[in-house]
C-alpha cells in the first residue's frame, strides 16, 4: 500500500514515515521545501524507491493535493502551523489549519481516488480547557472538547497559545463536518496528543531550528532560568506517537474515532530537569532548579492515554528515555 503523509519533513512527519517504511510501505511525504525532502530522502538510502517526495508549497489552497493522490491508499495529515512568533493569528495559524484540512479531505474525496482512510493529527490543545480547575482526580477523554470560541481564537488580543488552540479545534471540527456532509468513500480517525517531545529525524541543522515543543525541553537542558512552567502535564514520544498514527490506520475498528495517545507517566520541566542532571555530567552545571514562583507545575488532572494503549495496541516508552534521546542527540549539534 502507498501512503501519504503531510508534514513529511517535520518532528511528528518524519517519525511516522519512518515507521511506516519499517512496517514495508511506500511513502510519499508532502513537503513545503524541496531541499528538506531531499534531505530525507539521501538519509534514507535503503528506502531508495519506496519514498518520493512533492512540494506543495501553499497547502491551504483547495485544489493543490488532487494532482498527488494517484496510487495512494490512505493518508495521515499531520501538517499545521505549530509556532507561537505570529503577527496575525487569524492568517497564520488559524485559517491554514482549517483550509489544510479542507484541502487535502477534497483531494481524498474526489472521484477517482481510492483513499480508505484518513488520519489526522488533532491535539490535546482541541480537548483541554485551559480556564477551568477541574475537580480532583478529572480524566480528560476523547469526548472532551475545549470550549474555544472562533471568535476568541482569531481575536487580535489572544494571544497565539489561544489562537493555536483554536486551530487545532476549528481544524478537527471541519474534519469530522466533511466526512458527515460528503458521505465519502473513506473513513476518519483523529488523534489528539498532549505535549510530543523526543529524537528528531527530520532535517534540523541547529538546534535553534528544534521545533516548538522539543525546543522548549532543549531550552532546560541549556539552562533557562527558571524552568518554565508546563501548559499540559502530560505528553507522549514522538515514535509512540508515529505508532499511533499507523495503527489508526491499520485496525478496522479505529475508523470514526478520535483517541488521545499520551503516556501514563507524569511530565513536568522539573522533573525533565532532574534526569537531565541525572544523566549528563554536563548538565550538573547548565540545569537549573529554579521555577516560577506560582508556576510549579503540578498534575491537575489525569489524561486518558489507556484506550490508546488497548485499541491501538500502543506501549509507552518510559519519560527519562524520552529525554536522554533528544538531550543526547541536540547535545551533539551545539
Ligand atoms: P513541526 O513544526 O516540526 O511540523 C509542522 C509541519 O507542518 C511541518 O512539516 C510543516 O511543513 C507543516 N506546515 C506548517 N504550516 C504549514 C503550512 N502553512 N503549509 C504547509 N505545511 C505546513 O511540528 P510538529 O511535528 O510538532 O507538529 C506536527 C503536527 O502535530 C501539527 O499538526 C501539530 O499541531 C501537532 N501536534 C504537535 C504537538 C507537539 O508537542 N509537537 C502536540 C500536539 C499536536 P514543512 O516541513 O514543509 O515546513
Amino acid at each position: 500500500s502507498y501512503v501519504l503523509v503531510t508534514g513529511a519533513t517535520g518532528f511528528i512527519g518524519a517519525h511516522v514515515v519512518d515507521n511506516l517504511l519499517a512496517r514495508g510501505f511506500s511513502v510519499r511525504g508532502s513537503t513545503r521545501s524541496k531541499a528538506k525532502g531531499d534531505q530525507m530522502k539521501a538519509a534514507r538510502p535503503e528506502y531508495a524507491s519506496k519514498l518520493d517526495f512533492v512540494v506543495v508549497e501553499d497547502f491551504t489552497k483547495i485544489g493543490v493535493f488532487d494532482s498527488v493522490m494517484d496510487g495512494i491508499d490512505a493518508v495521515i495529515h499531520v501538517a499545521s502551523p505549530f509556532f507561537y512568533d505570529t503577527t496575525n493569528n487569524e492568517q497564520e495559524l488559524v485559517l491554514p489549519a482549517i483550509n489544510g484540512v479542507k484541502s487535502i479531505l477534497s483531494a481524498s474525496a474526489k472521484q477517482g481516488t481510492q483513499i480508505k482512510r484518513v488520519v489526522i493529527t488533532s491535539s490535546f490543545a482541541a480537548v483541554v480547557d485551559v480556564n477551568t480547575t477541574p475537580p480532583k482526580g478529572f480524566t480528560y477523554t476523547a469526548a472532551d472538547w475545549n470550549p474555544l470560541t472562533y471568535e476568541t481564537s482569531i481575536d487580535p488580543k489572544s494571544d497565539a497559545v489561544v489562537a493555536y488552540r483554536g486551530s487545532k479545534k476549528f481544524a478537527e471540527l471541519a474534519a469530522w463536518e466533511f466526512v458527515k456532509d460528503q458521505k465519502t468513500a473513506f473513513d476518519l480517525v483523529t488523534l489528539c496528543p498532549p505535549m510530543v517531545f523526543g529524537p528528531v529525524v527530520h532535517p534540523v541543522p541547529t538546534a535553534e531550528q528544534l521545533n516548538e515543543s522539543n525546543a522548549v525541553l532543549w531550552s532546560v537542558a541549556a539552562g533557562v532560568d527558571p524552568l518554565p512552567g508546563a501548559r499540559v502535564p502530560a505528553w507522549i514520544d514522538a515514535r509512540d506517537l508515529a505508532e499511533a498514527h499507523v495503527q489508526a490506520l491499520l485496525i478496522p475498528e479505529a475508523g470514526g474515532k478520535r483517541f488521545i495517545p499520551a503516556s501514563p507517566e507524569p511530565f513536568s520541566y522539573e522533573l525533565a530537569a532532574d534526569i537531565i542532571r541525572g544523566e549528563f555530567d554536563w548538565g550538573k552545571e547548565t540545569v537549573t532548579s529554579n521555577y516560577k514562583m506560582g508556576e510549579k507545575s503540578t498534575v491537575s488532572y489525569g489524561v486518558d492515554g489507556e484506550t490508546v494503549a488497548r485499541e491501538l495496541g500502543v506501549k509507552y516508552r518510559p519519560f527519562k528515555e524520552t529525554v536522554v534521546d533528544l538531550v543526547g542527540q541536540i547535545k551533539t549539534l551545539v
